[in-house]
């Protein structure tokens, strides 16, 4: 067994036999890790042990050669990201970020870039709000992934430019009225929420943040963003059910 010190961002945490813990972390070095943590069990010691989710740590592990599943010894907190913990909102939002990154990525393949979006987005959890944090940390964790939807034009004919269009929830990419044939179900997107997706994928996350834009339209790329990722994933996320169940009472 070799020895790792990582940089990490725990991303879920589950009870393993009577006192133990699998940890799943997302490091800077590394990507996807998941460990077996002996001896912490209690929402007390997993909060000081440092295992507590969105914490950022310095974890130690011991790999093991056989399995994807490690030995960690030990986690010195680096950034607890309590203001996240203060509220709800920012709890339900910063789960799914955490649901998303687990889901769509594979053990031990390295995205440095999407630790630091993680880092970053936990940064502005509490400051901004949480949807449209939500839709752009979306776009570049697509981007982070080579899923970028292709906006340039149509991508079927290659019309551009196009300032209006189908999304191919199926392909990620525009279809001009022409070529929507090709995929039936493509649902029209306005220009205005094309404008607002292109914003998304060509700005750093800060810019995109500070952009302003009429909510409509910020609702339709959310819309067409999580048809496409339910679309890639393949099922619904439990975090993404839960925000959509209590975000349609507080309409109601
Ligand atoms: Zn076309």
């Amino acid at each position: 067994m070799s020895i790792h010190k990582v940089e990490g961002i725990v991303l879920k945490t589950q009870p393993f036999r009577s006192s133990s813990l699998i940890v799943t972390f997302f490091t800077k070095e590394a990507g996807k890790i998941r460990g077996v943590v002996k001896g912490v069990h209690r929402e007390g010691e997993i909060r000081q042990a440092g295992f507590e989710i969105f914490t950022r740590a310095e974890i130690i592990f011991y790999e093991k050669r056989r399995s994807d599943l490690h030995l960690i010894s030990d986690a010195a907190i680096l950034e607890s990201n309590d203001p996240i913990r203060n509220r709800l909102e920012s709890i339900v939002y910063g789960s799914y970020f955490c649901e998303l990154v687990d889901e769509l990525t594979e053990v031990q393949d390295p995205h440095p870039e999407i630790f630091e979006l993680l880092r970053t987005a936990f940064r502005f959890l509490s400051v901004v709000p949480p949807e449209k944090l939500t839709t752009v940390f979306t776009v570049k964790l697509l981007g982070a992934m080579g899923w970028i939807p292709y906006t340039d034009g149509c991508v079927s004919c290659g019309a551009r430019p196009l300032e209006k269009g189908y999304f191919s929830v199926k392909q990620g990419a525009l279809l001009c009225e022409a070529c929507r044939s090709k995929d039936g179900g493509a649902p029209a997107i306005t220009p205005v929420a094309l404008a607002l997706l292109r914003v998304f994928i060509r700005n750093e996350m800060r810019e995109c943040l500070e952009h302003s834009h009429f909510s409509y339209a910020l609702n339709e790329v959310q819309r067409l963003l999580t048809q496409f990722l339910n679309f890639r994933i393949g099922k619904v996320l439990r975090t993404k059910r839960f925000i959509d169940s209590v975000r349609s009472a507080l309409v109601k």
